[in-house]
C-alpha cells in the first residue's frame, strides 16, 4: 500500500491519510479483509505522529471501509460498498452460448471440423482433409528467391498496402487466368485471404436472412457453413456424373428465386465431378434467363491427371454473371492464405471496402512472393510435378479400394482433384465407423457434413488423398478397411444402425 502526503498542504494530514487510503479501496485494489499497516508502522513509514495515524484509521472506520479487531488488527471491511467494488465471490460462469448470435448457434459442426482437420501425425493417418503435401511445398525455391525480395524491398513487404491487393501480384494473376482462359484486367482480381474469404464477402455484401443460395449437393462444407452464417437458407441440388442436375436447378429458380448458385464445375469437392461443356452453356443459358449470379469456386481445375481443359464458366460468360474465386492453398501451400476473386468492377469494388473494414488487406510479404514466383515462371512447373506425384497417390488409393469392393464400397474414378468420393456398404454406421477408425488413428470426412441437410450424406465418405505419404496412404487405408470389414460382420449380427450423431460429439 502506497501513500503519499504532502506536509506542506493546507489539508491536515490525517484527512490525507484518510483519503489516499479511501481511494485505494474505491479502486478495488484493497480487497475486503486485506491487513493494514498498524498504526506504529504507518506513523513510522510516513514520519507522522501514531496519534495522527489513529484519527485517519478513525475517520475510515467510522465510513465503515474499515474495521479492527482484537488480535486482528485492522482490516479492510466487509461490508456491502466493499462488495460492489470488489469481485463477487459467488458469481455464476457466463453461458457464452446464450450470446452468441443465432445463425452462429446453428453452426454446430465441431466436432467433425475437428475431424476433417485432424491432420496426420505418427498417431494419426489422415484421409480427411483437404491439405496439399507439404513434401511438395516448392520451399526451396521459396527460400531462395525471398532472400532477394527482402535485400531488395525489405521496407515495402513490411508496410500497409491497397484493399485490392498487391497490383504486380494482379497482373501476374491475369496472366495466369489467361492461361485458364479468362480475360480479365488486373483491375478486376482482388487478392483475398483464401478464397473462403470471397464466399464471406459474397454473404455479407449481397445476403439477408431469408435470401436463398443454391449449393451443389453434396459440396464444400464451409461455403454451405458461411452461407448458413449470413443468415441465408442454403438449398441443394443433386449432382449427376456430369454435374448439377439443371431441371432439377430450374424448378428451384421458379420457387425460390434464389440470389446465387455456388458452383465448384471443375474437380469439384466432394465427388470430383466435372461439369460437362454441354452443361456449362445450358448453366449459364438459365442464369441468363433468370438473372442468376453465379458464384465458380475453382481452387482445383491445375490439378488434372488427364488433360482435362474445359473452359470455366467465368471464361465462358459473356455478361458478367460470374463471381470466379480460386486460390494457392490446393496448388502451392494453404498456409499463405492467398487466393483471388476476378469479378466485376462494381464486386470488387465493394469487396475491397470489406476487406478494408475486416483486415485491411492480405499479408504484404506473401503477396511479394507468390508474384514473384509466378513472374519467374517457377508456377507451370510446380504443377506439373504436384499432378504426377498426386496421380500416384490417388492410384495407389484406387488399387487398395479396388481390391475392398467385394465389401460392398463404390466410389469414383477422380481425373484431377484432391477427393475420392466413396460409398459405404449398406448398414454401416457412419457413426460407429467414425469412432473405430479414430480408436485406430484413420481420420476421413463423413459425407454428412457436404449436404445442406447433413442427414442426407450419411452413406458417403470423403478420401483425401494427396496429403499423406504412399506408406501411410497403404496402412491407412488398409486399417479403415479392415474397420468397415469388422463393423460389417457385427452388423451382421445385430441389425441396430445408430446414424444420428450429426451435430452430437462423435469422440
Ligand atoms: N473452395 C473449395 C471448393 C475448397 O475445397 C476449399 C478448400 N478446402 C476452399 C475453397 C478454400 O480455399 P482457401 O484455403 O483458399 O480459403
Amino acid at each position: 500500500m502506497r501513500i503519499s502526503i504532502d506536509k506542506k498542504s493546507s489539508i491536515p494530514i490525517y484527512v490525507q491519510i484518510k483519503n489516499e487510503i479511501r481511494n485505494i479501496i474505491y479502486s478495488g485494489m484493497l480487497p475486503s479483509n486485506f491487513l493494514l499497516p498498524s498504526e506504529r508502522k504507518l506513523a513510522e513509514e510516513l514520519n507522522v505522529s501514531r496519534s495522527t495515524v489513529i484519527s485517519a484509521y478513525e475517520e475510515l472506520k467510522s465510513l465503515g471501509l474499515l474495521e479492527s479487531h482484537k488480535g486482528k488488527g485492522t482490516i479492510v471491511a466487509n461490508n456491502t460498498k466493499n462488495k460492489q467494488l470488489s469481485i463477487r465471490n459467488h458469481t455464476v460462469p457466463l453461458s457464452w452460448y446464450q450470446f452468441f448470435d443465432s445463425n452462429v448457434s446453428s453452426a454446430n459442426n465441431h466436432d467433425i471440423v475437428d475431424i476433417i482437420n485432424s491432420v496426420g501425425g505418427e498417431k494419426n493417418i489422415s484421409f480427411s482433409a483437404g491439405i496439399a503435401d507439404p513434401i511438395l511445398h516448392p520451399l526451396k525455391d521459396i527460400v531462395k528467391l525471398q532472400k532477394d525480395l527482402w535485400k531488395n524491398c525489405g521496407n515495402d513487404m513490411l508496410a500497409y498496402i491497397s484493399s485490392y491487393g498487391y497490383y504486380p501480384l494482379r497482373e501476374s494473376l491475369s496472366r495466369l487466368l489467361k492461361s485458364r482462359n479468362i480475360s480479365v484486367s488486373p483491375k478486376e482480381i482482388m487478392i483475398l485471404s483464401g478464397s473462403m474469404q470471397g464466399i464471406d464477402f459474397i454473404g455479407r455484401a449481397f445476403l439477408s436472412k431469408g435470401d436463398v443460395v443454391i449449393v451443389e449437393e453434396p459440396t464444400f462444407m464451409s461455403a454451405i457453413e458461411l452461407f448458413k452464417l449470413s443468415g441465408a437458407k442454403v438449398i441443394g441440388v443433386p449432382m449427376e456424373n456430369d454435374g448439377i442436375n439443371l431441371d432439377v436447378l430450374e424448378i428451384l429458380l421458379n420457387k425460390y428465386k434464389p440470389k446465387f448458385l455456388y458452383t465448384v464445375p471443375t474437380f469439384q469437392n466432394p465427388t470430383s465431378i466435372v461439369m460437362s461443356l454441354e452443361k456449362r452453356y445450358k448453366l449459364l443459358n438459365l442464369a441468363y434467363k433468370y438473372q442468376l449470379p453465379i458464384i465458380e469456386d475453382d481452387p482445383y481445375s491445375e490439378i488434372n491427371y488427364e488433360n482435362i481443359y474445359l473452359p470455366s464458366l467465368k471464361a465462358l460468360d459473356t455478361y458478367g454473371y460470374v463471381i470466379y474465386l480460386s486460390t494457392f492453398s490446393k496448388t502451392m501451400f494453404s498456409g499463405m492464405r492467398v487466393g483471388w476473386t476476378a469479378a466485376p468492377a462494381q464486386v470488387i469494388k465493394k469487396f475491397a471496402l470489406l476487406k478494408q473494414m475486416t483486415d485491411l488487406h492480405v499479408n504484404t510479404a506473401s503477396q511479394y512472393i507468390l508474384d514473384k514466383f509466378l513472374r519467374e515462371g517457377l508456377y507451370e512447373n510446380h504443377i506439373k510435378l504436384i499432378c504426377k506425384e498426386y496421380m500416384n497417390k490417388r492410384d495407389l488409393m484406387l488399387k487398395i479400394l479396388e481390391k475392398n469392393k467385394s465389401l460392398g464400397i463404390s466410389f469414383n474414378l477422380p481425373k484431377g482433384g484432391y477427393y475420392i468420393w466413396c460409398k459405404l456398404p449398406e448398414n454401416i454406421s457412419q457413426t460407429q465407423l467414425l469412432l473405430k477408425c479414430s480408436k485406430e488413428g484413420v481420420s476421413y470426412a463423413p459425407g454428412n457434413v457436404f449436404y445442406p441437410e447433413g442427414s442426407d450424406g450419411k452413406s458417403y465418405m470423403r478420401l483425401n488423398y494427396t496429403f499423406e505419404n504412399a506408406k501411410n496412404i497403404s496402412i491407412g487405408l488398409n486399417k479403415l478397411m479392415k474397420a468397415i470389414a469388422e463393423l460389417l460382420q457385427n452388423t451382421n449380427s445385430s441389425t441396430v444402425n445408430q446414424d444420428n450423431y450429426f451435430g452430437k460429439p462423435i469422440i
